[in-house]
C-alpha cells in the first residue's frame, strides 16, 4: 500500500508571520513567537477527502508534518468513535448531542494523537530522547511511543498523579523521575533544557510537531459526521494543545472547502484552574494562577502562557465561548456520563461536560444546536475512594429475593 504523502510545507511564526522551512525549531527567531505548521491547501482543496487513506490517526497523514512513512509509529491511535447519545441529550436538554471518546486510544488518552507526530518527527530529526514534564497521562503516552519507536524518554512526573498513571508511566518510561511541586514549578527549567536540544521536546507549550498531531481529532469529527461536523465542539484546556490543534484541523478543512461551516469551540477548564476561562470572562489578557489539587489532574496548569493566549485570541475570533467547572460537578459529570451511556471517563476528560451541562443550566448556550462534547481520557486511570462494597453471601432464594425486590423498583 502507498502511503499518503505531507503536504506539510513550511513553518510560520503566529506572532510576526515570519516563515521557516520544515526543520526542528521551537520559536521564531525574529519575535520568540509561536509556530504553526502549514500545508500546501491548494492540492487539499482539489484532491478533497480522497486523499485520505488507511486507517487510524495516519488516515490523516497528508495534513501532519511527517514526511517519512517509516517514521510514521502507531500504537493503534485515533479513529476513536463518536457516540451519539440521545439519553444524556435528553438528561441535558439538548437536542443532539455526541461524545467523541478519546479515552478509547492505546494509553487511554488523546495524547496518543500528538505523542504519534512527536515521536515520528523526533525520529524525522534525528533525535534519540524524548522529554515531557506531566500529570500523568502525556508522560504514559510519550513514554509508551518512544519505546514502540526505540526511542530513549525522560519523563518527570506530577508526585500527585493517581496510581495506575504512575504505574504505567514507571513501566513504560526509560527514564521516570518524580517531581515535587505542580507543573508550573518545573515547567520553566524543563523549557530552558529543551531550547537546548537536549532531548526532543515532547511538552506541550511550544513544539508545533507534536501538538500536530491532535488536529486529526477535528478530521475524524468532521469525517464521522459526513462531513457536516456539529455545530459546537466542547474541548479542554490545559495549556491549549488539544483546543488549539482542533480549531486549527476545522479551520484548515473550512478554507480547503471539505467543510462548509466549521464549529463554534467552547474551551472547557477546571475552576481549580482556570486561567483562561477567568481572562475570556474579564476581558484582559491570560494572567497566571496560583492552583492547588483539581480532580482533573490532566487540567491543571495556572500558567498556559503563549498558547493560552492562543486560545483566547481563536475563542475572540471565532465568538467561542469559555467556562470552567467545580471539581463536585467534573465527579457528577463523570457519573452522569457513565449511568445514562456506559462511558467511563476520568475527571480530566468530563470536565468539559460539566462545563456545558453548566452553561445550560445558565442558558449561555442554545439547546437546539449539535453538540460534540470531547472526552478526552477514560475512567479505567482514575484512583478514588472505593464505594462501600461488605459482601453478602447468598443462596438461591436470597438471590432470587434480591433481584425480584431491585426489579421493582
Ligand atoms: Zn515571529
Amino acid at each position: 500500500m502507498s502511503a499518503p504523502a505531507s503536504l506539510a510545507r513550511e513553518l510560520a511564526c503566529t506572532g510576526c508571520g515570519a516563515t521557516y522551512p520544515l526543520t526542528y525549531r521551537l520559536e521564531c527567531a525574529a519575535c520568540r513567537g509561536l509556530l504553526e505548521l502549514r500545508y500546501d491547501l491548494e492540492t487539499l482543496r482539489c484532491r478533497g477527502p480522497a486523499l485520505l487513506e488507511g486507517r487510524g490517526l495516519w488516515r490523516y497523514a497528508s495534513v501532519l508534518p511527517v514526511a517519512d512513512p517509516a517514521h510514521r509509529v502507531s500504537l493503534g491511535e485515533g479513529d476513536t468513535p463518536l457516540l451519539d447519545c440521545p439519553r444524556l441529550a435528553r438528561d441535558l436538554g439538548v437536542q443532539s448531542l455526541a461524545i467523541k471518546f478519546e479515552g478509547a486510544n492505546p494509553t487511554g488518552t488523546v495524547k496518543d494523537r500528538s505523542s504519534a507526530t512527536a515521536i515520528g518527527a523526533a525520529l524525522q530529526f534525528g533525535f534519540r530522547a524524548i522529554s515531557v514534564v506531566s500529570t500523568g497521562n502525556a508522560g504514559s503516552s510519550i513514554a509508551a511511543y518512544a519505546a514502540r519507536a526505540g526511542l530513549r524518554s525522560f519523563i518527570f512526573a506530577y508526585e500527585r498523579a493517581s496510581a495506575p498513571k504512575v504505574l504505567h508511566m514507571a513501566a513504560t518510561a526509560s527514564d521516570f523521575v518524580v517531581y515535587s511541586g505542580g507543573y508550573d514549578d518545573l515547567i520553566g527549567p524543563w523549557d530552558r533544557l529543551a531550547g537546548e536540544g537536549l532531548f526532543f521536546d515532547g511538552g506541550a507549550s511550544r513544539n508545533a510537531y507534536k501538538h500536530e498531531g491532535k488536529k486529526t481529532l477535528a478530521y475524524e469529527i468532521a469525517e464521522q459526521s459526513g462531513w457536516t461536523p456539529p455545530d459546537v465542539v466542547v474541548a479542554p484546556v490545559a495549556v491549549g494543545e488539544t483546543f488549539i490543534a482542533a480549531a486549527r484541523g476545522f479551520r484548515e478543512m473550512e478554507t480547503a472547502g471539505w467543510i462548509a461551516r466549521r464549529p463554534r469551540m467552547i474551551a472547557a477548564q477546571a475552576t481549580r484552574a482556570n486561567p483562561v476561562s477567568r481572562a475570556f470572562r474579564e476581558g484582559g489578557p491570560v494572567a497566571p494562577v496560583t492552583i492547588g489539587y483539581t480532580v482533573a489532574e490532566g487540567l491543571a496548569a495556572g500558567n498556559p502562557g503563549r498558547k493560552g493566549e492562543w486560545v483566547l485570541r481563536l475563542l475572540r475570533e471565532d465568538k467561542g465561548l469559555a467556562g470552567d467547572a467545580e471539581d463536585e460537578a467534573i465527579l457528577a459529570a463523570q457519573r452522569r456520563l457513565a449511568r445514562t451511556e456506559g462511558i467511563w471517563a476520568g475527571p480530566t476528560g468530563v470536565a468539559t461536560l460539566a462545563v456545558l451541562a453548566g452553561m445550560l443550566e445558565r442558558r449561555e448556550v442554545d439547546p437546539g444546536q449539535r453538540f460534540c462534547v470531547v472526552v478526552t481520557e477514560t475512567g479505567l486511570k482514575t484512583e478514588a475512594a472505593l464505594p462501600a462494597r461488605g459482601g453478602t453471601a447468598f443462596d438461591d432464594a436470597s438471590l432470587r429475593r434480591l433481584v425480584e425486590e431491585r426489579l421493582r423498583r
